[in-house]
């Protein structure tokens, strides 16, 4: 949710009545609804919202949405007046085809909202492209400033943070993130946003080309791997059935 004053703007709405009863809370008026992709926890909430707000709903062109309004390509801006910010539309495939992220500035902080495609210590399921895709995604977003905050859309980090130490069991900084995030969760805290710069210390899936990285992928793998696109692809791949 971004707000300001009395407008808000959700972002993945997967279900309308806790993003309604946050806004009658805080006295908020919603100014228009942000998509990244089209799964059902994602864009189930859309119609709900609709039925009380008449606004904007902003999605990928290449996918469905529900009361889908704006669809959007690569290099589109989003310019949500309401709130005085302009966010820039990324494609980052993979995850499903369509798949794109939003990046800019909010209260003079960098921002992106990535959906399903980088999660804190982790990154999202294939459904729908392939591993180079993911990656080139993945490599997109890497590039954004470090200090920009990372809006996942799933609280799956300690899960993750389990297989990021598997991977990769002597990186310090991971570590000490394992500490801080447990320490949140204990707390009933988020642990999302985290900052991209966190994600590139700690992040096995945007850290493939790191000797560590690349050797316990082709460990668990059993064989060489070649490429970065190799590497991604095992540490899916393991990650698909790690417990
Ligand atoms: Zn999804």
């Amino acid at each position: 949710m971004l707000r300001k004053g009395a407008h808000a703007v959700v972002v993945d709405p997967g279900d309308a009545a806790p993003v309604l009863a946050y806004l009658d809370r805080e006295g908020l008026r919603l100014a228009g609804i942000l998509n990244t992709h089209h799964h059902g926890d994602h864009v189930g909430g859309n119609a709900g919202l609709l039925r009380r707000f008449d606004v904007p709903v902003y999605g990928p062109a290449r996918e469905t949405i529900p009361g889908g309004t704006h669809p959007l390509l690569d290099g589109a801006s989003v310019h949500l007046d309401a709130l005085g910010i302009t966010l820039t539309v990324l494609d980052v495939p993979g995850h499903t085809a369509g798949h794109i992220a939003y990046a800019g500035e909010a209260a003079g902080v960098p921002v992106a909202f990535v959906g399903d495609t980088l999660f804190a210590g982790g990154c999202g399921r294939l459904f729908e492209g392939s591993p180079a895709d993911m990656l080139a995604s993945l490599a997109r977003l890497a590039a954004l400033p470090g200090p920009t905050q990372i809006y996942c859309a799933h609280e799956y980090t300690l899960a993750n943070l389990r297989f990021a130490l598997a991977v990769e069991p002597g990186n310090a900084a991971l570590v000490a993130r394992q500490a801080v995030e447990q320490g949140k969760r204990d707390r009933a805290e988020p642990t999302v946003p985290s900052t991209l710069d966190l994600e590139l210390a700690t992040n096995p899936f945007l850290r493939v080309a790191i000797p560590q990285v690349a050797a316990a992928a082709c460990a668990r793998a059993g064989t060489g791997l070649a490429s970065p696109v190799d590497v991604f692809a095992a540490l899916r791949e393991w990650k698909n059935v790690f417990r």
